[in-house]
């Protein structure tokens, strides 16, 4: 994100240094139990639990390192290994909840360069809210104790142009889409045309579902304290850059 500078450390590269560790101590224990060639009194080392971003500040320096990472080709595709994920059956301790477009050039995962154990991503199509999206980011915060929720538009959302598109022209969507487009509708920009409306439209979706989200009185209490943060950021699938939104 375009509003966090790089640290000269970057909380990554501490992770990184222990997952190395994570790895190699997960290979020894493996090695031993399939070749024997460790000891059978030797007991498997213990996989190091990984430092977690446990602030909405350090939360999104983990975001904006792995975006850097992901738009300038130098993805580290982290946490995917056997002892990683094999720490992770006892338990999960994601750091931040993105929720997301469904658009499948969006993947939160792949956009943060983050692995499994890291975000808890809540998807629906324009990032609307209704009351299972709303139980499943209370749950990431409430239940996992996330300090960070992310609402994330994108550039070019269809969603969010059916929207426009049918406000204009009066036509019904089929099936469930006109549920999506009834969300989006406040958020419409009147005072721009075409495509500037549309563009513009995506921004204010993402402003006015971040609004919503802040006002939950569970999570408003959380943000009062500064234990959480919600926060809205566009991703432009031009530059494969994530910004945040004011
Ligand atoms: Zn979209």
């Amino acid at each position: 994100m375009t509003v966090i500078r790089q640290t000269d450390k970057p909380v990554g590269e501490s992770r990184r240094t222990l997952l190395r560790a994570a790895v190699a101590g997960g290979a020894l224990a493996t090695g031993g139990l399939t070749l024997g060639t460790v000891p059978a009194s030797a007991a498997p080392r213990a996989v190091p639990p990984r430092p977690r971003p446990t602030t909405p500040s350090a939360a999104l320096c983990e975001l904006a390192d792995g975006n850097r990472r992901w738009r300038t080709f130098h993805q580290q595709h982290p946490h995917e290994s056997g002892a990683v994920r094999e720490t992770l059956v006892g338990g999960q301790h994601p750091f931040a909840v993105i929720l997301g477009c469904i658009d499948s050039r969006v993947p939160p995962e792949l956009i943060f360069d983050q692995g499994l154990g890291d975000l808890m991503t809540v998807r629906a199509a324009g990032e609307v809210l209704d009351e299972a999206v709303l139980g499943s980011v209370a749950y990431g915060v409430l239940e996992l104790g996330t300090p960070l929720v992310v609402v994330l538009g994108h550039q070019a959302c269809g969603a969010v142009s059916a929207a426009v598109r049918a406000e204009e022209t009066g036509e019904e969507l089929p099936a469930h889409i006109q549920y999506i487009a009834d969300r989006i509708r406040p958020a419409i920009d009147h005072s721009q045309q075409g495509q500037a409306r549309i563009d513009s439209t995506i921004d204010r979706n993402v402003a006015m579902v971040t609004r919503r989200l802040a006002e939950e009185p569970d999570l408003a209490a959380r943000i009062t304290t500064g234990a959480l943060a919600v926060v809205g950021a566009r991703y432009e699938l031009t530059s494969q850059r994530v910004h945040t939104l004011t």
